[in-house]
């Protein structure tokens, strides 16, 4: 399913572009790049993802094990997975710490507020696009390991439903009611964390006008920050806004601030619903391809995809 390939592949290839200016505020971008479009060495190598899609890929290969998710058997794959150089956040080398040492998964989370556990959930997402009620409590419980803040439950789930109502409309061949997408969001989060759904208002009325309008809207209406509630709306915003995977990710890259976290949510969601083959050959190209690469990654992406089928064939589902 190129939806599915592409929500996984695009957080991976938005990480790896943001990657390169990450921290950097929009003036700097724009003095150095002018319009970023390619992807740039930074704090990692010319084409390296971060932590975003290291993480992303643990929940990719939960339900690749497990045909479901399962938030203990996560856990360890973050653990599994951690490689400290790919620039986690802070507070995430405690939350290592205790899983090792054996702390249960309920147990190890922090009250923080930030954007990791939106950033990462690119496969619930498109898993379980079928079925939003559940694909919340999946959400939620993903959240959980890390984060227990409602604003950071409240950024994973909306994240997590914009991917599954890209990959529904991308299965019926629909193009996007931006209102209809947002009330949708908001209806999923708005007992977790009412502001953060009155905080997607803004992305009801796009300017008139190119990228330069857009980015200045975005940035005057969010700090484009590690925080969830700034981060995860210009995200959607900036895949809703625009008509090319490629638009989308540029966007939100050259918004400044987190750019990585940035790219990754709107590669997630533009990957959906204009598919993997959609997504720009450089970047693909550019991607690093090393024993976790992208040809590994892609290959988890199509095992899980065919998870996915397996689940829709199941008698019963959703019951
Ligand atoms: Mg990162």
């Amino acid at each position: 399913m190129d939806g599915f390939l592409g929500s996984v592949i695009g957080t991976v290839v938005g990480d790896a572009l943001g990657m390169g200016v990450e921290g950097w505020p929009a003036f700097l971008i724009s003095a150095t790049y002018g319009w970023l479009d390619h992807m740039v060495a930074g704090p990692q190598p010319l084409g390296a993802y971060t932590d975003d899609s290291e993480m992303m890929l643990g929940i990719l290969e939960t339900l690749v094990s497990k045909g479901d998710f399962d938030p203990e058997v996560c856990a360890q794959r973050f653990v599994a997975n951690y490689h400290p150089s790919r620039g986690y956040g802070g507070r995430i080398a405690g939350i290592m710490q205790r899983l090792r040492r054996g702390d249960p998964w309920q147990q190890v989370g922090t009250d923080s507020f930030g954007n990791g556990s939106a950033m990462r959930i690119a496969p619930l997402g498109a898993f379980y696009f079928d079925d939003l009620k559940r694909l919340k409590e999946m959400a939620r419980l993903s959240c959980l390991i890390t984060h227990k803040h409602p604003e950071a439950r409240a950024g994973a789930i909306a994240q997590a439903t914009g991917v599954a109502l890209a990959l529904q409309a991308h299965c019926q061949g629909k193009p996007l009611a931006i209102d209809r997408f947002i009330g949708i969001i908001q209806d999923q989060i708005a007992d977790q964390c009412p502001q953060f759904a009155q905080r997607l208002e803004a992305l009801r009325h796009p300017p008139k006008g190119d990228r330069d309008s857009q980015r200045q809207a975005l940035q005057r209406a969010y700090r484009c920050d590690v925080r969830s509630i700034e981060a995860v709306p210009p995200a959607l915003g900036a895949f809703l806004w625009t008509s090319t995977p490629k638009q989308a990710i540029e966007l939100a890259v050259n918004l400044g601030g987190d750019t990585d976290t940035l790219g990754a949510m709107a590669g997630a969601l533009a990957g959906a619903y204009y598919g993997y083959s959609r997504l720009p050959s450089a970047w693909l190209e550019t991607l690093e391809n090393g024993p976790r690469g992208r040809d590994y990654i892609l290959g988890q992406a199509r095992l899980g995809a065919q998870r996915l089928i397996e689940r829709l064939d199941q008698p019963g589902r959703g019951d």
